[in-house]
This record gives C-alpha cells, sequence and structure tokens, in this order.
C-alpha cells in the first residue's frame, strides 16, 4: 500500500459486519477499503460449522462463509487490505487510521473490529497457551486427537465446540461454574447424550499445571469449597468476549465494558464513524446480526456522505 491513501469509507476488520458493510458501501458506488485486522472473516471464520444462518440448510464452514462475504463484495468493487489498523486520529476531517502498512485518510469509517476470547485469568493460562490451552476448537482441535480434554463454560461456544472436539478427543469434560448452562437446549441435548462429554458443574478451574506442555488443571466445588485435581492434555476456555476496542477509548463513546455506543443507525458520538458488529453488540452477537448490522452502518455512511456532498455544493 503506498502512504497516505485517501478513500470514502473505510472498514475496519473483515468479520461479518465489516465484509456486509463493504457489500452495500461497494453496491454504492463507494469504493470501499476493508483493512482485514488479524483474522480474515473474524471470530466467525474460526468456527467449524455455522448452522444458523440463513439460506445455508446444511450449514455452512465459518472460513467458508467468509469467503463468500469477501468475494460478493470485491465483485462489486470492495477492496480487501491485509493490514492492521493502530491509531486513529478523529480530531480533524478526513479522519486519519495509522496501520501497520502505512496510513489511510477517510470521510468515513465503520469500525467492525469484533471482540476477543475473555481469559480465565489462572496461574500458568498465559504461559501454556498454545500448549495445550486454546480458545479456537477448530484451529487446534486436531492436536487433541485420542486425548483427554476439559472445556470451560456454560454457554453455546462452549457447548459447540467441545462437540467438536468429540471429533478427536478420547474425551471431553465441561466445566461449569453453576449447575445451569446458558447455552441453547439442541446444543445441551446434544452434548449430555454424547458418549464422550462428560460433566462437571459447580466447579472452576483455579490453576493450570504444567512447564512445557499443560499436565493437570486444579479445581474447587464452589459449593463445598472441596479442591481436587483432574489431568487433562488440553484446556479450551470459552467464557464470553471483550470488545477491541482499546483504540478507540478517550475517541468514541462506550459502555463500561468497552463495546463502543451506537444509536439506531449505527451511528458513534462522531459524525461520519459508524460501529457495527460485536464491537458494539454486546447482546445478540450472531453472525446474521453483525451482517445486518453491517449492511445498516454502510447505508448510514452512504446517506452521510451524500448529506456532506450536498453540503459542500451549496458552500
Ligand atoms: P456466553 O453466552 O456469555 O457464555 C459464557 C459462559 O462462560 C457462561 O456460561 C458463563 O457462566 C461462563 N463464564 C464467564 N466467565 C467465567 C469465568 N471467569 N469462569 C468460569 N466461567 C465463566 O458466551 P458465548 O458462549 O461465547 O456466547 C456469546 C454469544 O454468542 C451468545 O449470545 C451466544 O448465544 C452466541 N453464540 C451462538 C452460537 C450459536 O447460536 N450456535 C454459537 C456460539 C455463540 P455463567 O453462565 O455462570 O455466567
Amino acid at each position: 500500500m503506498s502512504d497516505n491513501k485517501h478513500v470514502k469509507v473505510l472498514i475496519l476488520g473483515s468479520g461479518p459486519a465489516g465484509l456486509s458493510a463493504a457489500l452495500y458501501a461497494a453496491r454504492a458506488e463507494l469504493a470501499p477499503v476493508v483493512l482485514t485486522g488479524m483474522q480474515l472473516g473474524g471470530q466467525a471464520a474460526l468456527t467449524h460449522t455455522i448452522e444458523n444462518y440463513p439460506g445455508f440448510p446444511e450449514g455452512v464452514g465459518g472460513a467458508q462463509l467468509g469467503e463468500l462475504f469477501q468475494k460478493q463484495a470485491e465483485a462489486f468493487g470492495a477492496k480487501v487490505e491485509f493490514d492492521l489498523a493502530n491509531a486513529v486520529d478523529f480530531s480533524q476531517r478526513p479522519y486519519k487510521v495509522t496501520t501497520d502498512s502505512g496510513e489511510y485518510t477517510a470521510d468515513s469509517i465503520i469500525i467492525s473490529t469484533g471482540a476477543s476470547p475473555t481469559l480465565l485469568k489462572i496461574p500458568n493460562e498465559v504461559e501454556l497457551t498454545g500448549k495445550g490451552i486454546s480458545y479456537c476448537a477448530t484451529c487446534d482441535g486436531w492436536f487433541f486427537k485420542d486425548k483427554k480434554v476439559v472445556v470451560v463454560g456454560g454457554g453455546d461456544s462452549a457447548f459447540e465446540e467441545a462437540l467438536f472436539i468429540t471429533r478427536y478427543a478420547s474425551s471431553v469434560t465441561l466445566i461449569h461454574r453453576r449447575d445451569e448452562f446458558r447455552a441453547g437446549q439442541i446444543l445441551q441435548n446434544r452434548a449430555k447424550e454424547h458418549p464422550k462429554m462428560n460433566f462437571i458443574l459447580n466447579t472452576v478451574v483455579t490453576e493450570a499445571v504444567g512447564t512445557d506442555k499443560l499436565e493437570s488443571l486444579k479445581l474447587k466445588n464452589v459449593i463445598t469449597n472441596e479442591e481436587s485435581t483432574i489431568e487433562t492434555d488440553g484446556l479450551f476456555i470459552f467464557i464470553g468476549h471483550v470488545p477491541n476496542s482499546q483504540m478507540f477509548k478517550g475517541k468514541l463513546e462506550m459502555s463500561e465494558l468497552g463495546y463502543i455506543k451506537v444509536n439506531d443507525k449505527m451511528e458513534t458520538n462522531m459524525p461520519g464513524v459508524f460501529a457495527a458488529g460485536e464491537i458494539a453488540d454486546p447482546t445478540f452477537r450472531q453472525v446474521v446480526t453483525s451482517a445486518g448490522m453491517g449492511a445498516a452502518a454502510a447505508i448510514q455512511a452512504t446517506r452521510y456522505l451524500e448529506e456532506q456532498e450536498a453540503t459542500h455544493s451549496q458552500a
């Protein structure tokens, strides 16, 4: 990329929100540029099979869906750059975005930087990540062929990913801090009926043990305070996400948890800056809702740019 490139619409992030925004902005002939961020396709691309995106009755691979989104947006003139935004300057227009490879100026920006997995914050978690501890079953499940795996969490992600890991592992033990799950009933039933799955309830993991690789986990029953140890080759953690909004701190209004605040038009408090997908949605976090938010943000960005142009031509 050449330095100081100017675009009408710059989209930060290439998950379902970003690529849907790109499709709509491209069809409005705004030649949007998408900066992919670390993960092309966002978190959805790390999901093995997506069964609830309309139009795919047999389900669709997360990475495959991302590629289809990208292909469709590019067919109408969107450009997808493998680049990462590091800093934004909203103090003057056009807005400035500094990336790994240079600098962009943009008349409008759509932020769809998504979210990252929450850490358990237990001793040795960081040290043993990639050495038995993982946050992505699609990426790492294969390494646990015929091995014992523990999954932590009680939501849809934990259940979906635990079921995926049963393809490889000899056993999958799901550990949850309560005795009720947030996961949908279909997933719960599937998991409870699966012969490789076991459950340990009312229990938290307090420490990961191992030096070069994970060997065991220390557990504590939150009702009886009883402590125990479970031997395991793998620990997969699915306990929610934190929004990737650090770059916008002090620059855009956010919730206490760091989600960017938007109104029903996906507008942030900065004119011409929109947010869509999980960065602005602590509630639904579905591929289809993120895609919808991305489309809405692009429609509104188009209106904003038209109004700007009309104002300038009258001046
Ligand atoms: P989630 O629904 O927020 O569930 C997080 C789980 O982790 C909860 O069970 C929570 O326990 C547990 N947890 C949180 N912090 C913990 C900690 N420090 N230690 C131990 N456990 C902890 O997150 P998610 O499963 O990632 O799902 C996020 C959203 O995406 C949801 O809206 C979900 O429906 C959606 N999603 C949908 C699908 C699908 O439709 N197929 C697939 C994946 C995700 P508590 O229950 O006690 O709070």
